[in-house]
């Protein structure tokens, strides 16, 4: 049952993580508009079972008065809410607070912060700061830990071939930058969709383009086209083009169904899939959007 919305408020962020499976960057444009935000978060209302409203992207804070107004607004009507940061922000102890007392005014609950050596050194670390300052604030907080992808032998597998483990989805610039060296297996071992429910999915993501993320760049359709509402009421995996297959038998149906040409080998299914959906961008282009996500102009 979907229970939460995410808005991805921008792609634009001050970082550029090589992990990043938005390809999120400080060249990526476009923010939702106050009243945009407005009548999605109304549409929650008519869709019934929504409980919490996050804010990311992308760097939420660099929109800072629209994700206050948002946060405001989503906890006025009765909505638990959240936001993902890098907390870049959180300049000293004083400048950490100044940013968060605001937000923790209109309501905000919880604040999840990316503290990993992808995103902060490991001195002068300003996620270290937003995590005690939104203690003193009496916020939820928690932090966001992503390892870097490394190889290691199973024990446990026969042949005790090397086998790639990490958590970085590999899905965006993640497979551009992290993907050389790591084991590969064969294409045929990838039958299932590892990390999304597509059939019943409990969270959404939502971009300023209208797009209604599934995972990242696989969209249910557009909500500035049809109501939110009506997306999701109408929305079946079994229907739609790419989660169909994905959901039957993940990346290698997919690429079967299709005939797509592709490699033997890929890291794990999250590669495969990012692969097959890139070889099917201007087949489906409602449904494999926006191409920024894909690296693409
Ligand atoms: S992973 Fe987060 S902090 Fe890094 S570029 Fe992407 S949105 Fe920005
Ligand atoms: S297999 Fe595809 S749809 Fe599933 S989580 Fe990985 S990239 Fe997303």
């Amino acid at each position: 049952m979907l229970t939460g919305i995410h808005f991805l408020l921008t792609y634009a962020c001050n970082f550029e993580c090589d992990h990043c499976f938005l390809y999120c960057g400080p060249k990526a444009k476009g923010t939702f508009t106050l009243s945009q935000i407005r009548n999605v978060l109304g549409e929650l209302t008519c869709i019934g079972t929504i409980k919490q409203v996050c804010f990311e992207g992308g760097e939420p804070f660099l929109y800072y008065p629209l994700m206050r107004e948002g946060i405001k607004i989503a906890h006025d009507m009765g909505f638990k809410t959240a936001i993902e940061t890098n907390s870049y922000w959180a300049t000293s102890d004083e400048d950490a607070e100044l940013w968060l007392r605001p937000l923790q005014e209109v309501g905000l609950s919880i604040l999840e912060i990316s503290d990993d050596s992808f995103h902060h050194e490991e001195e002068d670390n300003p996620a270290k700061r937003a995590l005690a300052a939104a203690k003193r604030l009496d916020i939820t907080v928690s932090s966001i830990c992503i390892n870097k992808p490394t190889e290691e032998i199973d024990k446990q597998r026969v042949k005790g071939e090397p086998i790639y483990v990490g958590e970085p989805k590999l899905r965006g610039r993640g497979i551009e930058k992290l993907i050389n060296g790591l084991p590969r297996k064969s294409w045929e071992e990838f039958t299932e969709c590892p990390l999304e429910d597509l059939k019943d999915p409990e969270r959404i993501h939502l971009d300023s383009y209208g797009n209604v993320h599934l995972c990242q760049g696989l969209s249910m359709g557009n909500m500035w086209e049809t109501p939110l509402s009506e997306l999701i009421e109408d929305y079946s995996a079994e229907t739609h083009p790419i989660c169909g297959a994905l959901v039957k038998g993940g990346p290698a149906l997919l690429a079967k169904e299709y005939n797509v040409q592709h490699e033997d080998k890929y890291v794990d299914a999250c590669h495969f899939c990012s692969m097959i959906c890139l070889a099917l961008i201007e087949r489906f282009p409602q449904y494999l959007t926006p191409r920024q996500v894909y690296g693409l102009e």
